[in-house]
């Protein structure tokens, strides 16, 4: 089917009206829900010939994941549809307001190639229950689980549902199409392009962005228990997460005992050598893995004043990029853009106020990742700090909160999803008014006017006086 009868017959479904019932959504989430279970081995399969993926690890942060946004949804979905009562102005009772959610209409997600199944059903799964139809076009550099979703998805989701596989020409045909909202995960450089389309046919967009998520830590924290969050957060995937912690920002005495312990944390997790780990990842392809072993290469060459602590092997081959962490300064090739692979640079700063106004001096990061026991420290990041998510003590965690927004602010990002935070992504908030015509008390506020109304008037829309405190 062409790209261009694919939107129409979305659209077709969409306009029939068989979305609008509660039960065709719980049906289509339902339908999703089998699809992850039976074929769930399937998409693991994929996912390992892609990226190497363990298939416990994509259970956990893949298939699991997904199964556990559908549950979430279906058991509130019901009460985040209700409609929302809003109070009604004296001048205007007795009547009604409320806010109705509704559905947009046909939505298009453009999804990402390093969690390829997650990444393009969960959006879908918040524009199915707020009663959308969908297009969606999974990541051609993950070709494995985009041919796993283009065979199963017809079989469980057909009319609400379609997958167009293919790149950019598909992707650009796509985004002459009219959607009624775009919602996109993937670089900055291509959420400008997607963003541009968008605006020829004034579609919403929600754009789910990357950039560097900074660590920082200090001296108060168990430095062993930090390195092990850290290097799960950091080396998952092969680091090939959106929200892994990119650097670490530290005082050279809280750096250099996390330093200390990194390797061991490391080892845990991936044994001596994570090359022999079925738990460790590879790099998705070629040119990914040019570019971070050519980094990597780049600061760690003489004279740069890099300092590796451990790790640094590479193997073209197999696209292999061992864990790394070493230190370097800030005007590090790996400090110029996301890594998004396993190299963590540790970057020396001389103050908590240093490493806050380094945050600050770049882009607003996706996630922000604070290790440290002083409450104060905690607020100060809190209050003089921006980024999509902050977190204390755990890296990547809150992504498996459903009652919190996942997305970025700034050039990591707009908008937001997951949860009823879906629900209200995929919806137009609908206002409603209900007044009945008799009686009819506007006509005390209609032409024509005259002393008595000019008072009445004067009484209704006065600004109320301030309370006073004394
Ligand atoms: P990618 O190369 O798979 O691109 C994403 C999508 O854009 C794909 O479907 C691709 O076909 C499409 N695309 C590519 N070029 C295009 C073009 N010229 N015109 C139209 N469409 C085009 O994935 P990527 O961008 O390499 O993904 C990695 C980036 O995404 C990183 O920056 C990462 O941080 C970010 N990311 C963000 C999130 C999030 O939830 N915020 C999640 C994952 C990844």
């Amino acid at each position: 089917m062409s790209v261009e009868t694919t939107v129409a017959a979305a659209r077709t479904a969409f306009n029939s009206g068989i979305t609008r019932p509660h039960a065709w959504r719980i049906q289509q989430l339902t339908a999703m829900n089998r699809m992850l279970r039976e074929h769930g081995d399937d998409f693991a399969d994929a996912l390992a010939a892609d990226l190497g993926k363990h298939p416990t690890e994509s259970w956990l942060t893949e298939i699991g994941f997904l199964t556990s946004e559908i549950s979430h949804v279906i058991k509130h979905l019901e009460g985040w549809l209700a409609p929302r009562r809003a109070a009604v102005p004296v001048a205007l009772q007795p009547a009604k307001a409320s806010t109705i959610l509704e559905p947009l209409g046909v939505v298009l997600v453009i999804a990402p190639w390093n969690y390829p199944i997650q990444l393009l059903l969960a959006p879908v799964i918040g524009a199915l229950a707020a009663g959308n139809t969908v297009v969606a076009k999974p990541s051609e550099i993950a070709p494995a689980s985009s041919a796993a979703l283009a065979h199963w998805v017809p079989e469980y989701l057909a009319g609400a549902l379609s997958i167009v596989e293919g790149g950019v020409p598909e992707t650009t045909e796509l985004l002459e199409q009219r959607f009624d909202h775009i919602f996109y995960t993937g670089n900055a450089r291509v959420g400008r392009i997607v963003m541009t389309a968008a605006a020829q046919q004034l579609t919403p967009v929600t754009l789910e962005l990357g950039g560097k998520s900074p660590v920082y830590i200090d001296e108060t924290v168990n430095m062993a228990a930090a390195a092990r969050r850290i290097a799960w957060g950091k080396f998952m995937n092969a680091g090939q997460t959106c929200v892994a912690p990119d650097y670490v920002l530290g005082t050279s005495h809280a750096l250099a005992a996390l330093a200390a312990e990194l390797p061991h944390a490391i080892a845990e997790l991936y044994g001596l050598d994570p090359a022999h780990s079925v738990a460790y990842g590879r790099i998705i392809h070629d040119d990914a893995f040019a570019r971070i072993a050519g980094m990597l290469a780049g600061d760690l060459a003489e004279g740069t004043g890099s300092v590796l602590v451990s790790g640094g092997s590479t193997d073209a081959a197999t696209r292999y990029i061992e864990p790394t962490v070493l230190h370097v300064d800030a005007q590090a090739q790996l400090m110029d853009s996301e890594i998004f692979g396993p190299v963590l640079p540790l970057v020396t700063i001389g103050s908590l106020a240093e490493a806050i106004t380094f945050i600050n001096a770049r882009d607003k990061p996706l996630s922000l990742y604070v290790f440290s026991e002083d409450r104060a420290v905690r607020t100060q990041f809190t209050e003089q700090t921006s980024s999509g998510a902050l977190n204390f003590g755990v890296p990547v965690a809150h992504l498996s909160v459903p009652g919190l927004p996942f997305g970025g602010v700034g050039e990591s990002g707009m908008g937001s999803y997951h949860g009823h935070h879906s629900i209200e992504t995929f919806s137009h908030h609908k206002a409603v008014l209900e007044k009945s015509l008799a009686p009819d008390t506007l006509a005390l506020i209609y032409p024509p006017f005259g002393v008595l109304k000019k008072q009445l008037i004067k009484r209704l829309v006065a600004p109320s006086k301030p309370h006073s405190k004394n």
